[in-house]
């Protein structure tokens, strides 16, 4: 566990997101949370250490910044309004048979907790448009929606530690994920990320970073566009598209033990980037 500023913590090894938390006068604010059962039971153990813990704020919808919610029961969630349903529309996967048999190989620890009657599910039920603001003994906690890597995307600014959290809004120096965003609504709020005072970074994977990395980030995705607006311009179908060698617009590895998965995540990209590109040059 990393501390990156005087109370503001975060995890960056765990197999999954970066979770981390802020202690304030009334207790401890979590931000995401540990995808493996075993971690996130830990972590809540650690984190109670530091007072009760308040809330819990989700950055984005993806199954590694939201599994862990369901090990802190009785814990209010807190999230873009947007990440509602996306919540409800994960649970069939959550708590599925394929994700038990995935689970079974690669981290038996975590099996006796899956779906454990003490831990269902848990979803946000403390919602926001544009912004909230948490006030917890003298820290502000400010709930930003900052969309792009997904579309209720949240940052989680604390003025008072000069500390963002951005979720998968930077992928700091490890593979970045365009699965399902909007790039240009992405690269928008990368410049708007930029005007937040922030000293210290905490991105969705990677290691804590500043400003500095904005820019980089801008150009890896700016590079995905450009691969795939060349498919879309050589005339090749999807099909096609997704057949080509993978572009090779990302010079990071792929991080956090997910290194077999490389190809799949280039075919994520490129589809959903050939998808967009079409749709906006109809
Ligand atoms: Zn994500």
């Amino acid at each position: 566990m990393r501390r990156v500023s005087e109370n503001v913590y975060a995890e960056i090894y765990f197999w999954g997101c970066n979770p981390g938390f802020v202690v304030t006068g009334e207790g401890v604010v979590m931000i995401d949370t540990p995808q493996q059962p075993i971690d996130a039971v830990r972590w809540r153990e650690r984190l109670q250490e530091y007072g009760p813990i308040r809330y819990l704020i989700n950055t984005e919808p993806h199954v590694d910044h939201i599994l862990g919610n369901a090990y802190f029961p009785g814990v209010e969630v807190v999230g873009q309004v947007g990440l509602q349903a996306r919540y409800e529309q994960a649970v069939p996967e959550l708590t599925s048979a394929e994700r038990l048999e995935i689970i079974k190989q690669a981290d038996p620890d975590s099996v006796w907790l899956f779906n454990h009657p003490d831990y269902p599910p848990n979803p946000p039920t403390h919602t926001f448009t544009d912004e909230l603001t948490l006030q917890l003994g003298r820290h502000t906690i400010q709930c930003l929606h900052l969309p792009g890597h997904t579309a209720p995307q949240t940052g989680v600014y604390l003025p008072q530690e000069g500390v963002l959290f951005t979720g998968d809004n930077i992928f700091h120096r490890v593979k970045t994920f365009i699965q399902e965003a909007d790039p240009w609504q992405w690269l928008a709020t990368l410049t708007r990320i930029g005007e937040i005072d922030a000293a210290v970074i905490v991105p969705g994977h990677g290691e804590p970073c500043d400003r500095a990395y904005l820019a980089e980030q801008a150009e890896i995705i700016e590079a995905w566009i450009g691969a795939v607006e060349d498919f879309v311009r050589r005339g090749l179908s999807e099909e096609e598209a997704l057949k080509q060698p993978a572009p090779t617009a990302d010079p990071y590895p792929i991080g956090q033990r997910l290194f077999p998965r490389v190809a799949t995540v280039d075919s994520w990209n490129v589809g959903n980037l050939y998808r967009r590109i079409v749709a906006r040059s109809a």
